[in-house]
């Protein structure tokens, strides 16, 4: 007994009614198979014309529906896709883009939608936008929810990336938002902690009124705790702030991180807590 479509031959094993191999009914079953009315001859004048006409022209001129078309093309590993452009001229164009960038390119070639050559046939030759190193996306996680979005694009300094590039990193690679990385706001964590916890004025974030919020570093929250704070937070709270002693270092962590923002910022942020506000207050009711 043999295969039907590949031609090997079938084990003892299988069923006397068997009349594929496995691989071939794995693939059948996908819905690859070989049509049956593609005969030798006619592939020999499908292969002449694929690429120069679409699947509705070659549909069209053999008589063959495009279903099965796609079916025979996946089965073969082909592609049905129509070639626009020759392949000399494809390489013309990316050895210019290379050298010449991408509005000279275009200046000399006006007939050709650079974009989709760029893309399409030029995979890791000379990408648009180059791949994020391991220390630079160590980096990105230090300063995340401290440094403002264009000032870290300006501290990576990459082709073509501006502010935008550090969200979509975020989005795409760790599928997470990082503004919570190194501490939380002052208005989720006030509840938990005692008066005299010092916090620090971020630029981060978005809002139309102001920019920024006040920030509690995770080192910092674990240390002002209140003692009425349940199991599960102060667990939570110690395991963030080992990952923060990772970040910026296990002695003076919290010091490393304002300089880290004085550093990337061009500004020390400014600290207070709510215990000095309150008595700035009693001092002015005193005074009045
Ligand atoms: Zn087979």
């Amino acid at each position: 007994m043999k295969c039907k479509t590949c031609g090997k031959s079938l084990s003892k094993k299988l069923h006397f009614n068997r009349e594929y191999c496995d691989e071939c009914q794995k693939r059948a079953r996908k819905g690859y198979y070989f049509p049956k009315m593609i005969t030798p001859e006619l592939e020999k004048k499908l292969l002449r014309h694929m690429g120069k006409l679409n699947r509705k022209q070659l549909s069209e001129r053999f008589k063959i529906s495009i279903p099965t078309l796609t079916r025979w093309s996946r089965y073969r590993g082909y592609t049905l896709a129509q070639q626009r452009y020759s392949k000399k001229l494809i390489k013309e164009v990316i050895s210019y883009y290379i050298k010449h960038g991408k509005i000279k390119t275009q200046k000399r070639y006006p007939e050709v939608k650079l974009r989709s050559i760029i893309e399409k046939h030029n995979k890791g030759v000379c990408p648009r936008q180059k791949r994020w190193t391991d220390s630079q996306i160590f980096e990105a996680v230090r300063m995340a929810g401290i440094v403002t979005l264009k000032k870290q694009a300006e501290y990576f300094n990459r082709p073509h990336a501006h502010a935008g590039s550090i969200t979509s990193l975020w989005n795409k690679r760790f599928n997470a938002k990082g503004s919570y990385i190194n501490g939380l706001p002052k208005a989720a964590i006030r509840g938990c902690v005692t008066w005299d916890m010092p916090y620090y004025k971020v630029k981060f974030g978005k809002g139309v009124k102001h920019s920024g919020y006040c920030m509690a570093f995770w080192k910092d929250i674990e240390k002002h705790l209140k003692p009425s704070v349940s199991d599960v937070i102060r667990r939570g709270v110690s395991a963030m702030a080992r990952f923060s002693e990772y970040l910026h270092g296990k002695e003076n962590t919290v010091k490393n991180i304002i300089e880290l923002i004085e550093e990337r910022e061009h500004e020390k942020p400014k600290r207070f807590s709510d215990k000095e506000r309150d008595n700035r207050y009693n001092k002015s009711k005193q005074n009045i």
